[in-house]
């Protein structure tokens, strides 16, 4: 078999291996998303029925406007800092924080302090999130990194975001764990390990089991954790993945709503891994937090009052359009199989530990 024809960033990243060796998972999954050029989020707009994934705000406007509902309630529990601050990281095309600020002008009080700040690296979609909340009738600020949120008690949404960020594999070989690496051979990338041995890493493993760390995801949350036990405010995580840390790698490539080859065509396709929540946790905990779940998504947003929406946007629908609130309703919630989203999907707050209950994670009595 002939090697497929390179496009310009697998050029590029032949190139890299050529002069330096090969490359760390993290390192080509970075580059695949986020080179300046020819990464995935920097070039496209990958989302909807015409791209290559669907979110759940793309789903129902039901999410966003739940979303925004529970930041202000979550604003008033914590203690209704002024301004009110709400933050969204990884927005997309930006219709989840649309969906929310529409819904918050029921919450008075908290829309009329509210101050909003994007975080988003990529130039094509934050052009596209800045039309979309052009008529938001709030201040909207863009940063591209976690650092340069504002200071002050801050709401933070973060849907489809953690999961976006490169993460590290490490393969087990006779003799230890080894980084796992891209390498270039005959035409094509392929997986290969590092030559060291990664001497700290003692967790028990069969050989070639792989171990993924999504170290990049791990690092922000330890920054926001201590951002918010030193200034207030709420974290709140939607991503897919599982709730115990568990071996075995989740790196998977989609393009077109289908599952394609990670190392094929670099940068054409949507490159994720599953969350590690208990990991996530783990580094929030450690820097003094208090950690709310992780639920599913069915749960939560089941808690925070989907039903009821759904019911009274069925009420001024038509039969069309009752039947879609109906279908994009059970797509959210349903649990019934391991890959539905309600189920797939979890949700986990972050807050200071004096905040011992909140809306969408408090336990039903069980009888
Ligand atoms: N939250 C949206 C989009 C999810 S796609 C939704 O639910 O529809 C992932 C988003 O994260 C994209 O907007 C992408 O550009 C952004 N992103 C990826 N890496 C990022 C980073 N390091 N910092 C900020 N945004 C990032």
């Amino acid at each position: 078999m002939s090697a497929p024809a390179l496009n310009p960033l697998a050029t590029e990243i032949a190139a890299m291996i050529a002069q330096d060796g090969p490359m760390s998972v993290e390192r080509y999954m970075g580059l695949c998303l986020s080179h300046p050029v020819h990464g995935y989020y920097m070039t496209r707009d990958p989302l909807g029925a015409d791209g290559d994934f669907v979110t759940s705000p793309e789903i129902s406007q039901m999410f966003g406007e739940l979303l925004g509902l529970w930041s202000a309630e979550t604003w008033r529990l914590i203690g209704a800092a002024q301004p009110a601050r709400l933050v969204e990281l990884g927005p997309g095309r930006g219709t989840l924080m649309a969906d929310a600020l529409r819904a918050a002008r029921a919450a008075p009080d908290f829309f009329a302090q509210l101050t909003v700040t994007m975080v988003e690296t990529s130039p094509t979609l934050q052009a596209r999130q800045q039309r979309m909340l052009e008529n938001a009738e709030r201040t909207v600020n863009w940063a591209d990194a976690v650092e340069q949120i504002p200071p002050g008690a801050a709401i933070i949404l973060a849907n489809e975001f953690f999961d976006a960020l490169p993460a590290r594999h490490y393969v087990k070989t006779p003799e230890g764990w080894r980084e796992r690496q891209v390498g270039f051979a005959d035409g094509r990338f392929v997986f290969g390990a590092a030559p060291e041995i990664e001497k700290y890493l003692t967790v028990e493993a069969e050989t070639g089991a792989v171990l993924e760390v999504g170290a990049i995801g791990q690092r922000i949350m330890t920054t926001l954790a201590a951002r918010i036990v030193a200034q207030g405010g709420a974290l709140l995580v939607v991503d897919y993945g599982h709730a115990q840390t568990v071996l075995g790698e989740t790196l998977q490539a989609m393009r077109d709503h289908a599952y394609v080859d990670p190392l094929e065509s670099p940068g054409e396709a949507d490159l994720t891994t599953h969350i590690d929540f208990a990991g996530l946790g783990r580094a929030a905990k450690a820097a003094g937090a208090r950690v709310h779940g992780p639920v599913t998504q069915g749960y939560f947003l089941r808690q925070i009052g989907i039903v009821q929406r759904a019911q009274a946007l069925m009420r001024n629908a038509t039969p069309e359009q009752r039947a879609e609130i109906e279908r994009s309703l059970v797509r959210l919630i349903s649990e019934e199989n391991e890959t539905d989203m309600g189920r797939l999907f979890k949700v986990m707050a972050v807050t200071q530990r004096s905040v011992e209950a909140l809306p969408g994670f408090i336990e039903e009595p069980t009888v």
